[in-house]
């Protein structure tokens, strides 16, 4: 099996070889990939330093022609893409090729933006003195991500650190690495210069904590957990450089009783369970109004009852398996705690399933009587695992919603211009959906969340640009 070598300084440069295991069939290996070191993580560095006076300088024709070019070969070849990461990461092959279409719609959009660099000119209030804002590129940007989204997440860093002229060292999470090897090597043909992006797969311990360490990366974009990103968030106020942190959710879903029950249902369904619940922004609180509490259970236990769980690759399969064993250890440890020490009813799933090929499978948990202090109703869990938390009325939904420690993502599910204008004044999130499933977000607009699940400025769409640049003021004497 020929190995995925890192990329450094535009050289394939290898390492011991690491298998990447399929969560749908462990019997098989998705491909070999270099194991890349603390040295490695130093040379990358030191590669994107070298690179960036030319790269900070480029035309911007050439930037808009390598991102335009790099999102063709990403769209013409979505299908493929889509498969690789269903056979690594256990997304289901309609979701793997819908976010491999996403990563190739993100690099079309920072594409346009290579074209749209903008700046400001003010009059001074001093006669006969001009005043121009500017951006300019940050420098070297450390971009570390995490394994549920391994194509979106790495495009969504990349597309805009280059397109504002930046230079990239990414470190993928252990578990994914093939679609940013892919990723990498399509930007690589679309004709980036040496050096400009490096890949260095590989350990958070080992490599990601050599570039946290190294003085010469100017800006940190990481995407995690909590625990990681304060240790990232530390580093970089040690070393004075930008940082951007997106970490994890409890996202609540609150269904009040004048809601369309089918549409209730559905967002519910698809927020909680869907990719397996792997989401920073799945709705793994559901608040619930009592008049409607007993109807929605049931029909979200009915709707839960038709769910196929099975091989990712399989045609038909709604929730592909967990993305490995200790995940799948975490997942039923939550579940326990839920129904043997917080008192919460396991009402529907959470045991293992068997299926073909040997894999983590795991039926979604749906807990009920839940309430808000239990600790599966505050802690992220990160897999297929929901709580339904009954409460009064519409004010009660709303405190119990915004009284976590996160703040990504916030939904509400009714039939009231009232309820929902107030709810989106009133949601402590980033993001907040009427009628829609708290996950599922566009690309062209800014993502990100407040309290415990981001940290910095926001990514994506133009916003992006406060992370991937830095404002100069410039004076000058007409
Ligand atoms: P993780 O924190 O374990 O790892 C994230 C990345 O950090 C990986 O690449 C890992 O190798 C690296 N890392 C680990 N230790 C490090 C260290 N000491 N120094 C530098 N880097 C280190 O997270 P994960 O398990 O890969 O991902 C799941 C988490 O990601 C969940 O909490 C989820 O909510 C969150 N997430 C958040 C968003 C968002 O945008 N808010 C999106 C997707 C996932």
């Amino acid at each position: 099996m020929a190995l995925h070598e890192n990329l450094i300084g535009g050289a394939w440069v290898g390492g011991d070889p690491v298998a990447n295991i399929n969560p749908s069939n462990t019997d098989e290996v998705v491909g070999e990939y270099a194991r890349g070191t603390e040295k490695d993580a130093r040379d990358a560095v030191a590669a994107a330093k070298a690179a960036f006076p030319a790269w900070s300088r480029s035309g911007l024709m050439e930037r808009h022609a390598i991102l335009s070019k790099a999102a063709d070969e990403i769209m013409a070849r979505k299908e493929e893409l889509g498969r690789l990461l269903a056979r690594e990461e256990g997304k289901t092959l309609p979701e793997g090729i819908a976010e491999a279409g996403r990563a190739g719609q993100i690099f079309e959009f920072f594409a346009g933006e290579a074209l749209r660099l903008t700046g400001e000119t003010v009059a001074s209030v001093r006669p006969g003195v001009g005043v121009e804002m500017t951006r300019e590129p940050v420098g070297v940007v450390g971009l570390i991500t995490p394994w549920n989204f391994p194509i979106a997440i790495p495009a969504w860093k990349i597309a805009p650190a280059l397109c504002h002229g930046n230079t990239v060292v990414l470190k993928p999470a252990e578990l994914t690495p093939g679609c940013a090897w892919a990723l990498v090597d399509i930007l690589k043909r679309a004709g980036l210069p040496d050096g400009v992006l490096n890949l260095v797969m590989g350990k958070g311990s080992v490599v990601g904590q050599a570039m946290l360490d190294d003085p010469d990366v100017n800006a940190i974009s990481f995407t995690g957990s909590v625990a990681t990103g304060k240790r990232v968030a530390a580093a970089c106020v040690e070393h004075m450089r930008k940082v951007q942190l997106e970490m994890g959710g409890k996202n609540p879903m609150v269904v009040l009783d004048d809601a369309d029950l089918d549409i209730a249902v559905e967002t519910s369904v698809n927020g909680a369970f869907f990719s397996t619940g792997q989401r920073c922004t799945a709705s793994s609180r559901l608040i619930v109004t009592q008049g409607i509490h007993d109807r929605f259970v049931d029909a979200v236990v009915a709707r839960l009852k038709a769910l196929s769980v099975d091989n990712a690759l399989k045609e038909g399969t709604h929730i592909g398996p967990v993305v490995d064993q200790s995940q799948l250890e975490q997942d039923e440890r939550y579940i326990a705690i839920g129904r043997d020490e917080d008192g919460a009813n396991l009402a529907f799933g959470g045991e293992r399933l068997n299926r073909e090929t040997p894999g983590f499978y795991l039926q979604p948990a749906l807990l009920t009587e839940a309430t808000n202090a239990m600790r599966t109703s505050r802690e992220e869990i990160f897999g297929p695992v929901a709580s339904v938390i009954r409460v009064k009325d519409y004010e009660e939904a709303l405190a119990t919603a915004n009284d976590t420690p996160f703040g990504l993502s916030a939904g509400i599910c009714t039939t009231s211009l009232k309820h929902a204008t107030h709810f989106k004044r009133n949601s402590e999130a980033g993001m907040v959906m009427v009628n829609l499933p708290t996950a599922g977000v566009d690309f062209h607009v800014p993502f990100g969340g407040r309290k415990g699940s981001s940290y910095g400025p926001r990514e994506q769409g133009r916003y992006a640009q406060e992370f991937y640049t830095t404002v100069k003021t410039a004076y000058t004497l007409a």
